[in-house]
C-alpha cells in the first residue's frame, strides 16, 4: 500500500473545472468594476499628476483637497471681515464639462473651456460670485487671494480664480495682493513725489 505525499491540499485544485472557471470570470468582475466606475473620477487626478481626493468647501461644491483646505481657511478669514465668499462652481466632471461646452458652443451658455482643457476638471479652480470688480467679493480676493495662493488665470472673467501655489508669489509686507488684471489705484496725495516747483 502507498502513503500518500503530506502536501498541504489546496482547495481550488479540489473544485470541479466549470466552478473553477466561474470562480475566475467572477473575480475578474469584482477587479473590473471599481475600475470602470471610477473612471470618470481617475480622470483628472491622472491629469494632474496626483491622485488627492476632493473635499468640499462652503457652499458644497468640491475642491481638490489641497485647493478646498485653502479656500476653507480664505474663506473664514474674508468671512471675519465681512465678506461672504459665495462659490458657484468648483470642481467638474468631464461630463459636466462637456455639456457646459456644447452649451457655450451653442451660445446658450458662458464661456466654457474644451473637455479637459479645464482646471474646473483638476478641482483646483473656483468661481465666486463676485459681480463685478467694484464689489467687496472681488477687492477682498483681489487684495488678500494669493495669500492663500489662489489668483486669478482668465482676463474676462473676474469670477474664475485657480489654485496655484507654486507659482503664485506672496505680497510685500504690508501690502495687498498685486492684481494684474486690475491696475492700481493712483497714489495717494501725500506720497506722491511733489512736483518742481
Ligand atoms: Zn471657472
Amino acid at each position: 500500500m502507498r502513503e500518500r505525499p503530506s502536501l498541504v491540499p489546496v482547495p481550488g485544485l479540489e473544485m470541479p473545472p466549470s466552478l473553477v472557471r466561474w470562480s475566475i470570470v467572477l473575480l475578474m468582475l469584482v477587479l473590473a468594476a471599481p475600475v470602470a466606475f471610477a473612471e470618470e473620477r481617475r480622470a483628472p487626478a491622472k491629469r494632474s499628476g496626483a491622485s488627492r481626493k476632493l473635499l468640499r468647501v462652503p457652499g458644497g461644491e468640491r475642491l481638490r483637497s489641497d485647493a478646498a483646505l485653502a479656500f476653507q481657511k480664505m474663506h473664514a478669514e474674508a468671512h471675519q471681515q465681512g465678506v461672504w465668499l459665495w462659490v458657484v462652481s468648483g470642481h467638474r466632471s468631464r461630463a459636466e464639462q462637456r455639456y457646459l461646452y456644447r452649451l457655450y458652443r451653442k451660445g446658450l451658455g458662458p464661456r466654457a473651456a474644451r473637455p479637459g482643457r479645464s482646471n474646473h476638471q483638476r478641482g483646483t479652480a473656483v468661481d465666486v460670485s463676485v459681480g463685478d470688480v467694484s464689489s467687496a467679493a472681488y477687492g477682498w480676493l483681489s487684495a488678500n487671494a494669493c495669500r492663500f495662493g489662489f489668483r486669478r488665470t482668465v482676463r474676462s472673467e473676474p469670477w474664475h480664480w485657480e489654485y496655484r501655489p507654486k507659482t503664485t508669489p506672496l505680497p510685500k509686507p504690508g501690502h495687498a495682493c498685486p492684481d494684474r488684471y486690475r491696475p492700481l489705484p493712483p497714489a495717494p496725495a501725500e506720497v506722491a513725489t511733489p512736483s518742481p516747483s
